[in-house]
């Protein structure tokens, strides 16, 4: 069995400083790291007021950052060819500011931090990352928030609570209007807030979070998060179609938005497409509620069937699911997963999978087996250890 395995965030630190210092000729001023992430349960909820649950991966993304000293933006990544060069002044939405490349996320949130009274001055900018692109994992969300803290550090503010929540939503701002991905917050609010061992339950109508603590070691658990290699482009139109959808359901129950709907309201919908997407999205919303009851209670039979549950809800209710993923999720369960599902924004990416520790080994190899009878590519699989959020770190020169 090979999983995916980061180094420490210290060690990967110091490696993404020595490029840095190689690729600029003097050491980065601070390194800020933020986390990836994989969804437990509550898909599309975000941007619907509602509720989800995820779980910070220990795979991060870094940004190595230094003021140029004019008014000059150098951004590069260890995962991408192109450099990309701009000045302060073309940033923010429209054409300029990297927009269409990968260098928007970075540079959105340069430009998102100065709307909201955190303005940078030119720097270089250089990031590393463990996280697989766009696998569903939140490396977009991981690359904004590393840039993010490690901008605030050059200004000197303090990366207490407070700043955090304002980070979130500048780096929400920097993916939905620069990088034009329609998301919802829950990637950002993550990457920010997480606390090691603990899942974090979001509530977007409360504006609120809460740690819920996992106990997946003592427990005998471990979170598989299984990459199947189907890349899924969030900016495609997809995404934002089932937010429309949502919207046009919302509308149609003189509801500002669907947490505020029933299951009675929702079946009585005319529209069968507008129903079963917000069938998903209520009953996805009650699965959040009651898997943080079953945690609670230390009841991972009833996790396992709300995972499966939920799944079922995004392949037929939200058709979001593809036939890797569908596949990922039959083999798991049939290999002794307690339950399992795709995870993130839909269309391709991952599946993750709560399995006994002792069945990990075959879990995995029932995965790959289904994989290579049906002539998919090899899928990759990671452990999902609860880990905190974004940070700092300072390496040493050297
Ligand atoms: P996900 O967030 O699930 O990985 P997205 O489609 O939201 O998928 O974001 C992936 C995109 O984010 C990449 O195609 C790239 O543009 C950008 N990105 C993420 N991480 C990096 C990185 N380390 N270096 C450069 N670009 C990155
Ligand atoms: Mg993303």
């Amino acid at each position: 069995m090979s999983l995916l395995d980061p180094d420490s965030r210290t060690t990967r630190a110091a490696a993404v400083a020595r490029s840095f210092a190689k690729r600029h000729g003097v050491p980065p001023q601070v390194v800020g790291v933020a986390p990836g992430r994989v969804n437990l349960i509550g898909e599309h909820t975000d941007y619907n007021a509602g509720l989800c649950l995820p779980v910070a991966l220990p795979h991060a993304t870094f940004a190595a950052v230094r003021p140029t000293g004019d008014q000059t933006l150098r951004i590069s990544s260890a995962q991408q060819v192109e450099p990309w060069v701009g000045s302060l002044d073309d940033l923010g939405p429209g054409a300029g500011g990297g927009s269409g490349s990968w260098a928007a996320y970075v540079a959105g949130v340069v430009w998102a931090l100065g709307q909201a009274g955190l303005g940078a001055p030119g720097l270089d900018i250089h990031v590393d990352s463990t996280v697989p692109l766009g696998a569903g994992l939140s490396s977009s969300a991981a690359l904004e928030c590393a840039v993010a803290v490690a901008v605030t550090s050059v200004l000197g503010v303090e990366l207490d609570t407070v700043t955090r929540q304002r980070l979130v939503v500048a780096c929400v701002r920097a993916e939905t209007e620069v990088a034009r991905a329609p998301t919802g917050g829950m990637d950002q609010t993550v990457a920010m807030l997480a606390q090691p061992g603990t899942a974090l339950l979001i509530d977007f109508r409360e504006d609120c979070t809460q740690a819920v603590p996992l106990h997946l070691g003592e427990s005998g658990h471990a979170l598989l998060v299984t990459d199947t290699r189907v890349s899924h482009a969030l900016t495609d139109g997809s995404y934002g179609n089932r937010r429309a959808e949502c919207r046009a359901a919302a509308q149609a129950l003189g509801v500002p938005t669907l947490r505020q709907a029933t299951l009675a309201d929702v079946e009585a919908l005319a529209d069968p497409v507008l129903r079963a997407r917000a069938r998903h999205v209520v009953t996805e919303i009650d699965r959040v509620q009651q898997a943080v009851a079953a945690l609670e209670a230390g009841d991972w039979t009833r996790v396992g069937t709300l995972m499966d549950a939920s799944h079922r809800s995004m392949r037929d209710d939200f058709e979001i699911s593809c036939t890797e993923l569908d596949l990922a999720v039959a083999a798991a369960v049939r290999a002794g997963a307690r339950g399992a599902r795709m995870t993130g924004g839909g269309f391709g990416g991952s599946s993750v999978a709560l399995v006994p520790r002792d069945r990990l080994a075959a879990v995995t190899a029932s995965i790959d087996a289904a994989f290579t009878d049906a002539g998919y590519a090899v899928a990759s699989h990671l452990l999902a250890v609860p880990s905190g959020g974004a940070g700092l770190e300072h390496p040493a020169p050297g």
